[in-house]
């Protein structure tokens, strides 16, 4: 276990500036809410002290297994709920046995409040209570609130929730169960991020929005920790990431780098953000090649509510991802996100939300774009469907694409 905050330093992606924990929190104090920070640890102490072998004599599950490669003194302040330790299941004729894509997906529906949102949420509420604080807030589409709150409760932590008013019913259900007190918001994502922003400014409370608190994405990269022990430190050679915020696709990338300074990996996988077509700054940033600052923000209109965003609040991180592995961007539309949930879910058994989804659908697309490449893939699941449940009921204006996909299966006409 780490013994003290000299260990690690944050460095701002923007302007390259190094702090210290103790001077900054969150973002860099020079571009403000555009610097994103990255931690950076001991990596030669590490590799000294610590090993692979070392790794898989500890017992503990999840993701506080790695807390030596977290930016906290301790675990000590952990939630006592498991996060992480989620499966990763071996399909590799999902697409056909003749495809030559070998699959796995790393199923994330599994987390305490559904969604991979927890593993950030969890170090939010262990870091907001090593820094003496009494109450932490967010703003989200519903996922993140709802981990938040979630996590939040397991530790008896005040939290405060921004939330859209259009967000769906059951991740409000959550956090009403969850205890959170919730400010609903007329308007979209970007008045209650400002909303949040501000009300944390006034009152001292503990930010955890993403795009803002830079240490979400040290806790959404052990989900790459996991998959490296999981595949016996062989990585594939692609991943699929859903592409909202892009905080998910930067943190995968920054695990998988960790690991490779710790030389515990070889090399990183190609790193593939898919995006939804009316909701694609990156998938547009990254085939112009022009500079995000000039990229255009349309307001976004996909039904996979949580990668629905104009712009994407961790845009440095998520196009580093891209960049730095070789990978790309891809763009999928709403009726192959609808086919792609339904299909995954009745030839696998995992059940998805929208989101989540859209990494199977950029899969199946990329296997049409690249026919005859034997590659192996990782899919990431990353919510469950019980989240929002409008895409597969028949009887609401967006299910009709996925009915039918089902339409030769009795069970779509008794729903
Ligand atoms: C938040 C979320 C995403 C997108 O993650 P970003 O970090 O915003 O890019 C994808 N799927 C689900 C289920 C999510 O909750
Ligand atoms: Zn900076």
């Amino acid at each position: 276990m780490k013994g003290s905050y000299r260990e690690f330093v944050l460095q701002c992606l923007r302007c390259g500036g190094r702090y210290s924990p103790h001077e900054v929190h969150t973002w860099c104090p020079a571009c403000r809410v555009d610097g994103a920070l990255d931690a950076l640890y001991d990596y030669d102490t590490l590799r000294r002290d610590w090993s692979r072998a070392s790794l898989a004599g500890q017992h503990e599950r999840g993701m506080w297994r790695y807390d030596r490669l977290m930016p906290l003194a301790s675990s000590r302040f952990a939630p006592s709920l498991m996060v992480g330790n989620t499966p990763l299941y071996a399909k590799p004729e999902l697409l056909g046995p003749g495809s030559p894509l070998k699959v796995w997906i790393k199923d994330e529906s599994r987390q305490p409040t559904g969604s991979l949102k927890d593993r950030a949420s969890a170090l939010a509420v262990a870091h907001a209570l090593e820094c003496g604080a009494t109450t932490v807030a967010v703003a989200s589409t519903g996922n993140a609130a709802s981990a938040l709150a979630g996590m939040s409760a397991s530790r008896g932590l005040r939290n405060v929730i921004f939330l859209p008013r259009t967000a769906p019913r059951e991740k409000m259900a959550q956090m009403i169960g969850y205890g959170a007190e919730i400010v609903l918001v007329d308007g979209h994502y970007d008045e209650a991020f400002d909303q949040c922003l501000q009300a944390c400014e006034q009152n001292g409370w503990y930010n955890r929005t993403t795009g803002i608190n830079s240490y979400m994405s040290e806790g959404k990269k052990t989900v790459a920790f996991e998959i490296c022990e999981q595949m016996d430190w062989q990585t594939p050679d692609l991943m699929f990431v859903p592409v909202g915020n892009g905080c998910i696709l930067g943190s995968v990338y920054k695990g998988f780098a960790d690991l490779l300074q710790l030389g515990w990996i070889e090399r990183i996988p190609r790193l593939i953000g898919v995006q939804a077509q009316n909701s694609d700054f990156m998938h547009r940033a990254w085939h112009s090649g022009q500079s995000m600052d000039i990229v255009e923000r349309r307001t976004p209109s996909s039904l996979a509510s949580s990668i629905n965003v104009a712009l994407p609040r961790d845009r440095l991180k998520a196009m580093r991802a891209v960049t730095a592995s070789g990978g790309e961007f891809l763009c999928v539309d709403d009726h192959s996100i609808v086919r792609a949930a339904s299909e995954l879910a009745a030839r696998t058994g995992v059940f998805a939300e929208a989101g989540a989804a859209s990494a199977y659908a950029g899969l199946c697309k990329y296997a049409e774009l690249h026919p005859h490449t034997p590659q192996t893939a990782v899919i990431l699941i990353t919510g469950s469907g019980l989240k929002d449940t409008s895409i597969y009921l028949p009887n609401t204006a967006t299910s009709v694409a996925a009915a039918a996909t089902r339409a030769a299966r009795p069970t779509a006409a008794l729903l």
